[in-house]
């Protein structure tokens, strides 16, 4: 029910807003992917020759390549074979987040032209950016000694009990997952390769996807809120079709907790690429060949993903409008004095604002501290 309701949704807004939505450079460009070759040296025993570490680090490469070629950025959490501890990984990935929403405000920020007369839009992105250099040294500190830091602010080890609250730094950090440039633009990708518990079932095959939903009652408490699992589906939906079809079969997509998929402010899905304990899977993971196939079908699956979430955001706002409704705006927006993009004012951070009135499909007008204005909901 659930799968069938996203892969329905998926196809109404492919087929509905695609055609508007065009690519500079490249049909990834503007997308940044984060690649997590699962483990490092030492921390996944060889199978039959096999070593899980080395051949996801190959997959990570060939994916890296191809989506640069189609205009993708690419960050991997590990470039040779030394184990990256895991509390760290979340947080490089993090930090990468942050970075990136604290660019765009800067460059938000140096786009005003006559500041004393956008008084109110400076003040609100200076506090914004100093919030994200807060944020960032925090994760900086937990970096730096993980062993000290990372149990103070993170869930590790994760409490099964369910009692334990949300540090209110982390929450912060994790909240900005909620950003628009993270939520429609980035990507989390953690690849594995599956084994069998003890004793070995050398007859089970198949690839999995797990990512973090609040359907999981053990993350339910500690991250109400939690919002990925609508757009990580999809990803994962199209994912295990195309892997399906290149000859490793479509097992399950499944709500965990995994630290990876849990801890990230980035949407993020923990792929297990077959299982290398099934000679048949194997014998595909060894062979490069079929990696560099797999990492097209991950690039092309990135592509339609992108294709079906992004338009969904104007989708969702365009629908929820009635004067005075307050109205969180997600990401920063430029004001315009009317209904003509030629009269732009200034520009408002994220914060709740009150609805005044709609015009057209894209036109909202609010209320803010330079009177009622004007946002346009395509523009960007
Ligand atoms: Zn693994």
């Amino acid at each position: 029910m659930y799968k069938k309701l996203f892969y329905v949704l998926a196809i109404m807004i492919i087929a509905a807003f695609v055609p508007v939505y065009s690519h500079a450079a490249g049909p990834l460009e503007g997308r940044v992917i984060i690649l997590d070759p699962g483990h490092g040296h030492g921390t996944s025993p060889a199978f039959a020759g096999y070593i899980e570490h080395i051949r996801m680090l190959v997959l990570a490469e060939k994916m890296r390549d191809i989506l640069e070629a189609r205009g993708a950025t690419v960050l991997l959490t590990r470039e040779n074979h030394i184990d990256i501890p895991l509390p760290v990984r979340p947080v490089m990935v993090n930090k990468w987040a942050l970075e990136a929403i604290r660019n765009e405000r800067i460059a938000q920020l140096n786009s005003i032209q006559i500041p004393e007369y956008e008084q109110g839009c400076v003040y609100a992105l200076q506090a914004d950016i100093a919030q994200l250099d807060h944020s960032i040294a925090i994760l900086d500190k937990i970096l730096t000694n993980p062993q000290v830091y990372a149990p103070i602010y993170m869930n590790t080890p994760f409490d099964t009990t369910r009692t334990r609250v949300i540090h209110p730094e982390w929450r912060r950090i994790l909240e900005l997952q909620n950003d628009p440039l993270i939520r429609y633009n980035f990507m989390v990708v953690s690849l594995h390769s599956n084994a069998t518990g003890t004793p070995v079932d050398t007859s089970i095959n198949g690839a999995d996807v797990f990512l973090s939903t609040n359907c999981n009652v053990l993350n339910t408490t500690y991250f109400a809120g939690y919002s990925h699992a609508d757009v990580t589906y999809i990803f994962a939906d199209m994912l295990l079709d195309g892997i399906h079809n290149i000859g490793i079969r479509r097992r399950e997509i499944t709500p965990f907790h995994w630290m990876i998929i849990r801890e990230t402010n980035v949407p993020a899905v923990l792929v297990e690429n077959g299982f290398h304990t099934n000679a048949a899977d194997r014998a595909k993971l060894q062979d490069d060949n079929f990696l560099a196939r797999l990492a097209v079908v991950y690039a092309d699956t990135f592509e339609q993903y992108f294709a079906a979430i992004t338009p969904a955001y104007a989708e969702e706002l365009t629908t929820i409008f009635t004067p005075g409704q307050r109205l969180y705006l997600e990401r920063t927006m430029h004001l315009f004095a009317s209904t003509d993009t030629a009269t732009r004012v200034c520009a408002i951070a994220p914060q709740a604002v009150r609805v005044v009135g709609t015009y057209g499909q894209n036109w909202v007008q609010i209320s803010t501290w330079l009177g009622d204005k004007w946002i346009n909901l395509w523009h960007r």
